[in-house]
């Protein structure tokens, strides 16, 4: 049987990269998303014809628990799960609404336990599994503007590590990976002049790519099975 993952927040950045990458490794998958039905549709047949996979494609709120239930309905064998959409929310803490508040913590911490419920079972049955979370060195280190968003990356390192713990015995991986400056949309928030003073910042002297991250989450889904509960860093030398 071909292997099968899914990757969500597929439609574009990091987890469209991801998505290339596991085709060309030969995976089927299934791809989510919350708005661009038309981008992720067009990518799933460009995918299909180009590897010879299948592509299923899943539109909505992973930050909705009924949503992941319904998308899990349709999925009964996988091998890797990919828990990478996301948000930021720049700006200072004391400005921030309790509804942002909440929206940053679905987003990017409570749905990956909405995706891990649905997955678990699957992958206990199937006996193995690898659950891999796509974190921040916001997570690790904490970024002054960024309070939500290192909170909730800092949960999913936790998230990562206690889970790995629980799933160990049942042959089930849990990693992270912590990215430092990707180049993709969700940093067109930053000027040009504010993205040029970033790379200066950067020892590798420029942001990391979506392809280079794609190509550490397909290493890690591959690593061995002995690599488990850790949050490994990808930032250039940033922090
Ligand atoms: P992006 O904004 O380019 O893409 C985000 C994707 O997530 C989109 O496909 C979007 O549809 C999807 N998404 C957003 N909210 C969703 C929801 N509620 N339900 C389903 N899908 C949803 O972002 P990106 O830079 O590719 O980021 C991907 C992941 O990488 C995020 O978790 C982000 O926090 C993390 N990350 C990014 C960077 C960076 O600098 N770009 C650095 C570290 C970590």
């Amino acid at each position: 049987m071909r292997k099968t993952a899914l990757i969500t927040g597929a439609s574009r950045g990091i987890g469209r990269a991801c998505a290339v990458a596991f085709a060309n490794a030969g995976y089927d998958l299934h791809l989510n998303c919350i708005h661009s039905a038309e981008s992720l549709t067009a990518l799933a047949g460009e995918l299909e014809a180009s590897y010879h996979i299948s592509c299923r494609t899943h539109i909505g709120d992973i930050g909705d628990f009924a949503f992941a239930e319904k998308m899990f309905a349709q999925i009964s064998h996988l091998d890797v799960l990919i828990n990478n959409a996301g948000i930021s929310h720049i700006g200072l803490l004391q400005d921030m609404t309790p509804e942002e508040w909440g929206r940053v913590m679905l987003t990017n911490l409570t749905s990956s336990f909405y995706t891990c419920k649905c997955a678990i079972p699957i992958m206990l049955a199937q006996g193995h599994g690898r659950i891999l979370n796509v974190s921040s060195i916001w997570g690790n280190a904490g970024g002054s503007t960024e309070v939500a968003y290192s909170a909730a990356k800092g949960g999913l390192n936790a998230f990562t590590k206690a889970l790995a713990k629980e799933l160990a015995p049942s042959n089930i991986q849990v990693n992270a990976a912590a990215f430092g400056v990707i180049d993709t949309d969700m940093n067109n928030c930053f000027s040009p002049e504010e993205k040029k003073a970033l790379q200066e910042e950067i020892p590798a002297g420029r942001m990391g790519t979506p392809e280079e991250a794609a190509a550490l989450l397909l290493q890690l889904a591959q690593s061995p099975d002995y690599l488990t509960g850790q949050i490994i860093t990808m930032d250039g030398g940033f922090l």
